[in-house]
């Protein structure tokens, strides 16, 4: 597995600075364009950390690499867990290790796209860092944004994050098998998410029981 780590002084500041903004949507940009010559579809997922993002891109990952060539991109801080269980799926995983910062910005995605064989790849999941704040202002030039969320965050997640939603196309809301013990309603979330960005799709989902995954699919165009 190939493993990218954020250099000294390679990363973009974490200071959300206007020209540090205005770079990355440089290189967004620049990454769109790439992928768009590739003819590759790329959705960059977003969530906390234990919202469920690699569990459900490996379930897409086993229901759609027969359909499509599947790459995966996997960000995190240090580790390489979550590329690692993504590998079991038989697709080209790329980890980005950020070091301390805590998204992803799109110079380190066009690093990971660059080492990959894009003539050969119809779509790329790009997992972002576990966070539902700056990933919102770092868009990645990928061409929709998929966020995940869990029951697990409580009733109201949703209304105090509510930038993530609003750039965003599909919401996954994950763990719903909980949703009793968790005393949350999946429906409460998907009207909360209406009512800051009314565009969006949003499907209570399961990753275990293996529930809404198709409409996540159909949702994503896919
Ligand atoms: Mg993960
Ligand atoms: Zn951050």
């Amino acid at each position: 597995m190939r493993i990218i780590k954020a250099g000294e002084g390679e990363i973009l500041d974490i200071e959300l600075e206007e020209d540090f903004l205005k770079k990355n949507r440089q290189f967004a940009k620049k990454n769109k364009s790439l992928l768009e010559q590739n003819n590759v579809r790329a959705i960059d997922v977003m969530g906390s950390i234990g919202s469920g993002k690699t569990s459900l891109i490996q379930l897409l990952t086993s229901i759609l690499r027969e359909k499509f060539r599947i790459a995966v991109i996997a960000g995190d801080l240090t580790t390489d867990i979550d590329a690692k269980r993504i590998e079991q799926e038989k697709v080209q995983v790329v980890q980005i290790n950020t070091g301390k910062e805590c998204h992803l910005d799109a110079n380190l995605v066009k690093k990971a796209l660059l080492s990959l064989a894009l003539e050969r790849i119809d779509v790329i999941f790009i997992e972002n860092v576990g966070n539902l704040i700056c990933p919102a202002d770092f868009p990645l030039g990928a061409h929709q944004r998929l966020v995940v969320i869990s029951v697990t965050e409580g009733p109201w997640m949703v209304v105090k994050h509510p930038y993530i939603f609003k750039d965003a196309h599909v919401v996954a809301i994950n763990k719903v098998d909980l949703a009793e013990a968790m005393q949350v309603s999946p429906q409460k979330l998907i009207e909360d998410i209406a009512k800051i960005n009314p565009r969006i799709k949003a499907f209570p989902v399961s990753c275990r029981q293996n529930k809404g995954i198709m409409q996540v699919i159909e949702a994503l165009s896919l």
